[in-house]
């Protein structure tokens, strides 16, 4: 018989130590109904007296509760949140890099875009015909490919990507030699 109360006090202690927030909203919940039959039983002259001890059951309980929330929220926080919170940081470095790699490397397609269109049509206005490089014909002034045999008649240029006459030896706008013309 004293074992077996042991053994109920034993895992009662257990379950209290697991479940200490538990035990103790079930400890002060039943003080309070304690409190509040003895207010019912006993007249509203003595229930006056025992009020506050009512009102103190509540707030503890009360208390409990947001103890026990905050220590999860801590302990959620600690382990989970900043885990999360992590991978978010990770995430969102690696979408902002990417974001501005794409948007750099578009706007360098778009200048040098620009740059080719934009100095074909200046360089076709203003300059003398291009002789060919390959047939060598000279086409009308505006020409984009040779009449003759339909080769481009303005390249992009290798260093700065303007556009240059295929006949020229070196670009007008950075210099760089094209190199391949004799
Ligand atoms: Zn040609
Ligand atoms: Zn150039």
């Amino acid at each position: 018989m004293k074992r077996f109360l042991g053994r109920i006090g034993r895992s009662l202690v257990r379950f209290s130590l697991k479940h200490w927030a538990g035990a103790l909203i079930l400890l002060l919940l039943l003080l309070a109904a304690l409190t509040g039959y003895q207010m019912w039983h006993l007249g509203p002259v003595m229930a006056l007296a025992l009020f506050p001890q009512l009102m103190i059951c509540l707030i503890l309980i009360g208390a409990v509760v947001a103890v026990r929330r905050a220590i999860r929220a801590i302990a959620t926080k600690d382990w989970v949140q900043s885990g999360v919170a992590q991978g978010r940081t990770v995430l969102k470095t690696t979408v902002e890099e990417a974001k501005g790699t794409l948007a750099s490397l578009g706007t360098d397609v778009k200048r040098d875009l620009e740059r080719f269109v934009g100095g074909a049509a200046e360089a076709s206005a203003a300059d003398p015909p291009v002789r060919c490089p390959r047939c060598g014909r000279v086409s009308r002034p505006g020409a984009r490919f040779c009449e003759g045999c339909g080769a481009a008649l303005y390249i992009p240029c290798p260093r700065c990507g303007c556009a240059m006459r295929a006949d020229a030896r070196f670009c007008m706008a950075c210099g760089a030699a094209l190199g391949r013309m004799g």
